[in-house]
């Protein structure tokens, strides 16, 4: 059983996928899909030991070896051109850390995968790097599971695209769409961000103007949006 989390990343990968499952830890996103019949084949790249361990463990135990390449690899470096890998995953990793794997690894996009991202956290940098790439968010959404607000981006690469910096720091499609779950977040945001504003200009030496205007212009953003 997937995770709710997991199991709405689940729903954003096509049918007949061969998936590169990046950061993939137990490796539970890749074998339920196979199990299910979504997709075709995958890899699942770790780059630590342990869970690298534990997504071997989990392919054996459903006899799915042939179907799924477990690899030891540094993010996209998991990735082979024989894959013929159509979507890549990245999941439970914080947004910036998603954006420094596929700038490492963007030698290996052939522009042809489907991103399915989940980022905990560091969407707007996440999203300043896949249109500054051109790639387009084709689909966006927030989710709470275990008092938490988790975010999934799809995104294609699809030619130039714009995206204004409200639009970078919300999610174009999520400011329209106004979904209960995403107007929840914000709002459970909004009086942190208004105290975080306030103990910045209380030490304003302590933070630098260019901050201050930074998270100003952010908490203007979300009283506008609510
Ligand atoms: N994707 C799973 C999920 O969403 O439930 C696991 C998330 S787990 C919190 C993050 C995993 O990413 C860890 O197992 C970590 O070792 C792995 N990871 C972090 N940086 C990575 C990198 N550069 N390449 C491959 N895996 C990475």
């Amino acid at each position: 059983r997937l995770s709710m989390r997991l199991e709405r990343v689940a729903t954003y990968v096509p049918h007949g996928a061969r998936l590169a499952d990046i950061g993939s830890d137990h490796g539970y996103l890749p074998v339920a899909l196979l199990n299910r019949g979504v997709i075709a084949s995958a890899v699942a790249g770790e780059v630590a030991l342990t869970p690298f361990c534990a997504a071997e463990r989990t392919v054996r135990e459903n006899d799915l070896e042939d179907q799924i390449s477990v690899r030891l690899a540094d993010g996209l470096a998991a990735i082979e051109v024989q894959d013929a890998i159509t979507a890549i995953s990245l999941c439970g990793m914080g947004g910036e850390t998603i954006r420094d794997i596929l700038e490492a690894g963007k030698a290996r996009l052939s522009g042809q995968e489907r991103l399915i991202l989940q980022p905990n956290g560091g969407e707007q940098p996440l999203r300043l790097w896949l249109m500054e790439h051109d790639y387009r968010i084709v689909s966006e959404e927030v989710l709470r599971e275990n008092r938490f607000d988790y975010e999934i981006i799809v995104a294609e690469h699809t030619g130039p695209v714009e995206y204004t910096a409200e639009e970078l720091y919300f999610g174009p499609l999520q400011m329209q769409a106004r979904s209960p779950a995403f107007l929840l977040k914000w709002q459970r945001l909004s009086g942190k961000k208004q105290k975080t504003l306030s103990n910045f200009e209380r030490a304003q030496k302590a933070v630098s103007e260019e901050k201050l205007q930074e998270v100003a212009q952010q908490v203007r953003w979300i009283n506008a949006l609510l």
